[in-house]
């Protein structure tokens, strides 16, 4: 239908209505980030502007594939991800382009974004400690670094070390301590666990739940889902760090894709996802922290209360990563 309008109004020397050229736009988005997350907001981006969002959701890994399989064919715009160190692994395959954006720089804080500017953080997701309020747990707590210590042999619960959260939390540890020092902390971890690691954070709570363990290191939203869903659960939430570097966060992002058809459209659609208008929603979804300095989280976040944040880039998370599953390879960390 439109080709045979464009067909008439170039025979014609007549422009298209504009109303009809503001419908043809539209963004293609490949996100990590599953549908239910992602449809309200792009559905009041659509309604806001007119602009049409194609989606298709999918495993982080997958996508980026894909976006290289296709190339410069790829009707991706945006890559959508989770975790700094896949949007490092982005970078290095080459498929995003930086983006020069005064409102993004205002929006996003420099440590929650590449420093080449190919992708933007759009919400902070906190990976802290949750402990059995029921166990001696509470007077023990200070830091990441202390569950290595003698007075939690037995009673650390972890998450497997091939999530890519556990990585980027590693590749901190390395970033603010070296190597070495690093390393003795991860065998120290490794040398308390109460169990085998397991394959999710909602399990690794559940095991804290029951006792099987008083602790476990996980992103909040897991420990918002969960308490949700069983609020006599006795585990509460412990802000580490605080003393130090802060509690070790990490973010969902989004790039604009290398070979992007509608790019201005993209950069625009990023640029909303980052304002203030769009942020406190973007976060709420799934129960994470905005990025936007401006906007105030979720009030059933917000009842966690307050933290300091680790001011690290997020960037490091990823260009120590392949040194991060090396060390804990070394620690015996499965
Ligand atoms: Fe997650």
């Amino acid at each position: 239908m439109l080709s045979r309008l464009l067909a008439i109004t170039v025979a014609f020397g007549l422009s298209l209505p504009s109303t009809l050229l503001a419908a043809e736009k539209e963004v293609v988005v490949y996100s990590a980030r599953n549908e239910h997350l992602i449809k309200p907001i792009f559905d009041n981006y659509t309604e806001k502007t007119g602009v049409k969002i194609k989606y298709i959701t999918g495993e982080a890994g997958a996508l980026l594939e894909r976006v290289q399989a296709e190339g410069a064919n790829t009707p991706a715009d945006m890559l959508l991800t989770v975790d700094a160190g896949n949007l490092w692994q982005a970078v290095q395959t080459g498929v995003l382009q930086p983006v020069e954006s005064e409102t993004l720089n205002a929006n996003v804080p420099a440590n929650l974004r590449d420093p080449e500017n190919l992708w933007f953080g759009l919400s902070v997701r906190a990976r802290t400690i949750v402990y059995n309020t029921q166990s001696s747990a509470l007077e023990k707590l200070s830091t990441y670094e202390a569950l290595a210590e003698e007075a939690w042999k037995g009673k650390l619960v972890l998450r497997t070390s091939k999530k890519v959260y556990n990585q980027s939390l590693v590749a901190a540890l390395i970033a603010e301590h070296g190597m070495e020092k690093a390393e003795e902390i991860v065998r120290g971890w490794v040398a308390n666990l109460a169990v085998d690691p397991f394959s999710n954070d909602t399990k690794a709570i559940e095991a804290v739940a029951a006792g099987i363990g008083e602790a476990t290191v996980v992103n909040t939203y897991y420990f918002g889902k969960l308490i949700q869903e069983k609020p006599e659960l006795p585990v509460a939430i412990f802000w580490p760090n605080q003393e130090t570097g802060g509690v070790h966060q990490n973010v969902s992002g989004a790039g604009i894709i290398a070979n992007a058809k509608n790019k201005e459209e993209a950069v625009k659609l990023l640029e909303w996802l980052a304002s203030e208008e769009a942020q406190g929603q973007f976060a709420a979804l799934n129960m994470e922290y905005p990025v936007n300095p401006k906007v105030a989280s979720d009030p059933v976040v917000a009842a966690w209360g307050t933290f300091k944040g680790s001011q690290l880039n997020v960037a490091k998370y990823g260009e120590l990563q392949a040194e991060a599953i090396k060390l804990m390879d070394r620690a015996g960390y499965k």
